[in-house]
């Protein structure tokens, strides 16, 4: 057993566990970052780059690979290209009561690197629902405190998006917006002369459309538009926590970062009520390791994190690491999906593009905002796009030849996709626990999922599907194909809740520093810590809490109070 001494410890290395870790060490922490993925240092991407022909299976998985991620293998970006990124659903297997997709990064980087890119602040709305709706937790925050570490946050990651000046989503501190193609650019005057309500934007995405010095000295340079993101990008032109969260720590001589290794347990020492540091395995050798440090951050992704809490048993606290009221599993949400739709442009035929734009549409939800709807609480936006089909329908068409040549070199007709997702409610019922008798491999009792959407959200998934045909009616599509089927939880990959930040121990498990109410010195910074999901993707929010949490226990442990 080894014993050694670090300000702090991060668990996990994604996109909270990164910026953590650079946070503190800019602020000179010696720093443990603990995880349980394979080491992907930047630049080394092992499939970047790479041809169909160069890849062993021309881009496509067998099935016996398939068979090992059964759950990972349904994520849209699965392929022969990413799936090393994914975690092995075999050797990491979890119980569902009902229906949960779990999907999960095999890697250092954690999500970070196969991350769809979408960036929006929440709203003023989003923290003061619970409250106004009376569902779940009020959130002990409100905009304005998390706003500064918005513009903090932002610079950092490198976000491209435009001003639009709505309160239902708050501008930012953006480089210049990926242009909308020609399509888009006439669908949104029709659309918004016609619901004067419905905003249609240009989405925002971390990319970097005109890196900054700070960009610039890491070694990150502009997109390229060869949107072959999860794969990783060595331009380090997307925010992944290995181009450069990962990079600034290391800078600093502060980070000390162990990959393969499993944190199980958060170690609590009864006589000074403070977490002393973690226990993990080494997942090569089987050996359980404990580290001590001043100061814990969990940031092991919403679900993980959670999983890791409750196994942490005392005589003090024997459901788990300051869980005194069964607050800790509760509330888990995840966006609702499965509505929209997408329909065929007329005509644009002489109109091209270059590149493969790494960003589409956005169009920022307009329901229950000045009246209410009547069927549903909360609301919704799409995320969408135009673009004109390829040559994909050869790799399975009849021909040969010169004609059969030239009609795969040519281009197909326009078409536009919208993607709604929702915010769910929270339900103190939806909750995942730890299993009574079944463990992994290294001895981690599996988690167990128990949680659904209900009508609320059933109602909003048509109401989607509803709008976006009136929508691409308005703009003149044809071969309108409206999306039925409500995604189940976990399908959004937005998971968050089950360390609720909230105004009391009974209610909670952290206060509003992201802070466990009862162990001072034990902090939340991923999705677990939310009480609510919004609408809108929620990574940058994640980083946004962190590096407010960060500054908070650093203003502590200078004090002497952590
Ligand atoms: C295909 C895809 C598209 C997405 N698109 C978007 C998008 O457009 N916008 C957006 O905002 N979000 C998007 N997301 C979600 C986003 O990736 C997550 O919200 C984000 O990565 C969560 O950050 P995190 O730090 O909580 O977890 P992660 O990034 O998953 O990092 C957690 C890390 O902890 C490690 N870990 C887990 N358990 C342990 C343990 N026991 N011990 C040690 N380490 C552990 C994991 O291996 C992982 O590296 C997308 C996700 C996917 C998969
Ligand atoms: S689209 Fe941009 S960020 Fe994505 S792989 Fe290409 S250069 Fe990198």
């Amino acid at each position: 057993m080894s014993n050694t001494e670090y300000d702090v410890i991060v668990v996990g290395s994604g996109m909270s566990g990164a910026y953590a870790a650079k946070e503190f060490c800019e602020k000179g922490y010696k720093t443990l970052v603990l995880e349980r993925g394979e080491m992907v240092k930047h630049r080394q991407y092992k499939t970047e780059g790479k041809a169909p022909w160069q890849m062993p299976f021309r881009g496509d998985v067998p099935e016996e690979f398939k068979a090992e991620q059964h759950i990972q293998k349904e994520v849209y970006i699965y392929n022969d290209y990413t799936r090393h990124h994914l975690i092995n659903d075999k050797d990491h297997p979890y119980e569902q009561k009902r229906p949960f997709i779990w999907y999960r990064s095999a890697t250092v980087g954690g999500k970070s690197l196969i991350w769809g890119r979408q960036s929006y602040r929440w709203s003023k709305l989003d923290f003061e629902s619970n409250k106004l709706d009376g569902n779940g937790i009020d959130w002990p925050v409100r905009y304005e405190d998390i706003e500064p570490w918005y513009d903090r946050v932002e610079p950092f990651v490198g976000i491209s998006g435009s001003y639009e000046g709505l309160e239902v989503l708050p501008d930012g501190k953006f480089l210049p917006a990926l242009p909308l193609n020609v399509v888009e650019r006439d669908m949104k005057k029709k659309i918004e002369k016609t619901f004067p309500d419905r905003h249609f934007i240009p989405a925002r995405v971390a990319h970097l459309t005109q890196p900054q010095k700070q960009h610039l000295e890491l070694g990150r340079v502009q997109c390229q538009a060869r949107s072959e993101c999860p794969r990783g990008c060595s331009f380090g032109a997307y925010y992944s926590s290995n181009s450069a969260a990962l990079p600034a720590a290391e800078r600093t001589g502060n980070m000390t970062l162990v990959a393969n290794a499993q944190v199980q347990e958060v170690l609590y020492d009864h006589a000074s009520g403070r977490a002393t540091g973690v226990a993990y395995v080494d997942m090569r050798s089987g050996e359980r390791k404990q580290v001590s440090a001043r100061t814990v951050f969990m940031c092991a992704s919403t679900l993980a994190s959670v999983q890791i809490l409750l196994n942490s048993k005392s005589e003090t606290f024997p459901e788990g690491i300051g869980n005194r009221f069964d607050v800790l599993g509760r509330y888990v949400m995840d966006h609702c999906g499965g509505g929209g739709a997408s329909g065929m442009v007329p005509g644009y035929l002489e109109d091209y593009y270059k590149g493969r734009r790494p960003g589409g549409v956005y169009i920022p939800r307009f329901r229950n905002i000045n009246s209410k709807h009547g069927k549903f609480e909360r609301g919704y936006g799409f995320q969408c796009g135009a673009s004109r089909a390829g040559w994909h329908w050869a790799k399975t068409g009849k021909g040969i030849g010169k004609a059969f040549k030239e009609k795969v070199s040519q281009p197909g007709n326009w078409y536009f996709t919208m993607w709604g997702f929702g915010e769910s409610l929270p339900r103190y019922e939806n909750r995942i626990y730890l299993h009574p008798s079944k463990k992994d491999k290294w001895g981690m009792p599996l988690l167990v999922t128990d949680v659904a959407y209900g009508e609320n959200e059933s109602a909003m998934v048509r109401d989607m599907s509803d709008t976006a045909v009136e929508m691409l009616e308005a703009a003149g599509l044809q071969n309108i194909r409206r999306f039925e089927g409500e995604a189940p939880p976990g399908g959004a990959i937005h998971e968050m809740g089950g360390a609720c930040m909230g105004h009391s121990v009974e209610t909670s498990y952290l206060n509003k520093w992201n802070q466990c109410h009862d162990v001072k010195n034990l902090f939340v910074t991923d999705g677990a810590a939310f009480s609510s999901v919004s609408c809108v993707n929620p990574s940058i929010t994640f980083m946004a809490f962190t590096a407010r949490a960060v500054d908070y226990a650093d203003q502590q442990m200078q004090q002497g109070l952590i």
